[in-house]
């Protein structure tokens, strides 16, 4: 845990007691502050008050008193409109800020320029995240990771100056830390993306922007026009960036992922380039897809910044073992490969599966959302049979007509096996079996976790009765 010192001796209210919202009191109360805590969930509150914090009722508390207000992400700030307890701090003057925030003037008092490597964008956040993480630790630097990915930020160990924190940080957190200052920033992709909750796209990206703008080093995207104006702009301001692209195999001086491998040119005279391979990412086994190209892309441009040589940065690629239910090959039986893609709860995130991998038994369903898996029609070469899945079976039956062929199975238990029987059969080298629903799992579990620990299990029993032949990773 890192006590927040910066506060000791001060009134500091604090409203959202869920996971982070709680372990900040805590790293408030450790460094000396007092914590008016409240939420307004009652089970919360009593959550909080079984671990000795006093819950104040914020509506009729004397904000005169408080030096800061900590809100929990996630909390409305502006967007649909601030929650209660906003207006309250902002009628009282108490500046609003979060966690990360709070971390940062840790770091800024008891270890200044420690490193700290801050990842945001619209996807790929946790991958890249973790990717860095991972890299790091298998080259034996000293690692911590968190904030919005696994374990709240302040529970993490201190910063200190050998100790590289990697961070990720969703618009929310960004928004409520001013002070953020990372070492390393990376803004790997901006697309429309709960604007219900940030206004408009220009206010979403302006938050974005501001990782980078204050990192000491920025690496951004450049494969959507707001993410390349950022990167250009930044490069006019003469600080110092690097660009990353998955779309751009011409760009010169920035990290680029094409046909497979992560390379670099860079302007020689007379016109000449040269170029330079960094890496063969289809080494990278659970990278795979241009998605993860972006990613990966971003991630060794951040582990090079922090001075690890090419080869240890390849072989923290090699060993990543993937994130679960994000493309995950939970098994293998014979040739049939079997994947867990649950987090793909839209048509978008099911593409990016769907374009990484040949030779498709795909099971999809749920609960839709808008558009269905209609903006999939161009992949739909690569599905070998569809098993269809929830409430949107009948939807997803009606735009795979004559277009693909199909089973309507009700179940994920049904349409593994059917899927999982059909693809034992095919000639295909690399059969896959690839749950990426394109849905919500509401309908059916209680989240899209639950879902892929569900395929993930029922691909264990499957293997079991299988004995040497199939292999669960
Ligand atoms: P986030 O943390 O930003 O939600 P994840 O790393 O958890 O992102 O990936 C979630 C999903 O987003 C993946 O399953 C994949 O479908 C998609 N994705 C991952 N990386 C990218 C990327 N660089 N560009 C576009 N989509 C991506």
């Amino acid at each position: 845990m890192i006590p927040v010192t910066s506060f000791e001796g001060k009134n500091i209210a604090l409203f959202g007691l869920g996971g982070s919202g709680l372990a900040t009191a805590r790293a408030l109360a450790a460094g000396g502050a007092h914590v008016s805590v409240w939420d307004d969930s009652s089970t919360a509150r009593e959550n909080a008050f079984a671990e000795g914090f006093f819950p104040v009722d914020l509506h009729e508390a004397d904000w005169s008193v408080f030096s800061a207000f900590v809100l929990a992400p996630g909390v409305p700030l502006t967007h649909p409109k601030p929650h209660w307890s906003v207006e309250l701090a902002q009628k009282a003057g108490v500046a609003i800020i979060g966690d990360i925030e709070l971390f940062c003037r840790e770091r800024a008092i008891h270890a200044p320029g420690a490193p700290l490597i801050a990842i945001t964008g619209t996807n790929g956040k946790s991958t890249t995240t973790a990717l860095i993480a991972h890299i790091l630790r298998e080259a034996g630097l000293d690692v911590q990771m968190g904030g919005n990915i696994g374990v709240p930020i302040l529970e993490l160990e201190p910063p200190a100056a050998e100790r590289v924190h990697v961070v990720e940080c969703s618009t929310f957190q960004i928004d409520l830390a001013p002070s953020l200052d990372p070492s390393i920033g990376l803004l790997l992709n901006l697309t429309p993306d709960h604007l219900d909750r940030h206004g408009s796209m220009e206010n979403y990206a302006a938050i974005k922007q501001r990782l980078v703008a204050a990192a000491d080093y920025a690496i951004v995207g450049r494969d959507d026009a707001w993410c390349e104006a950022i990167f250009q702009g930044l490069k006019q301001a003469g600080r110092s960036v690097v660009g990353v692209t998955n779309s751009r195999p011409q760009a010169l001086a920035s990290v680029c992922y094409d046909s497979g491998r992560l390379r670099r040119a860079f302007a020689l005279p007379a016109l000449k380039t040269l170029e330079e391979v960094l890496f063969d990412l289809s080494r990278a086994e659970n990278l795979r897809g241009a998605h993860n190209g972006q990613n990966a892309a971003a991630a060794f441009a951040a582990c090079e910044r922090i001075g690890l040589p090419h080869d240890e940065i390849g072989l923290g690629m090699r060993s990543f073992p993937g994130l679960a239910h994000r493309m995950e090959q939970v098994g293998k039986r014979g040739a049939v490969l079997f994947v867990n893609d649950s987090k793909a709860t839209n048509a978008d995130a099911a593409e990016k599966a769907l374009a990484s991998f040949d030779n498709i038994f795909w099971i999809a369903g749920g609960r839709a959302k808008a558009g269905g898996i209609e903006p999939l029609r161009p992949l739909f070469g690569r599905i070998a049979k569809a098993y269809l899945i929830g409430e949107a079976a009948e939807d997803f039956a009606a735009t795979l007509e004559g277009e693909v062929a199909f089973e309507r199975c009700g179940t994920l238990d049904a349409a593994l096996a059917a899927a999982a029987d059909d693809a034992g059969e095919s000639d295909a080298p690399e059969p896959v079996v690839l749950l990426s629903p394109a849905c919500a799992s509401y309908d059916q579990f209680a989240n899209f976790e639950k879902r892929g620990d569900a395929f993930r299990e029922q691909v264990g029993l499957l293997l079991k009765d299988e004995g040497e032949q199939g292999a669960l990773f």
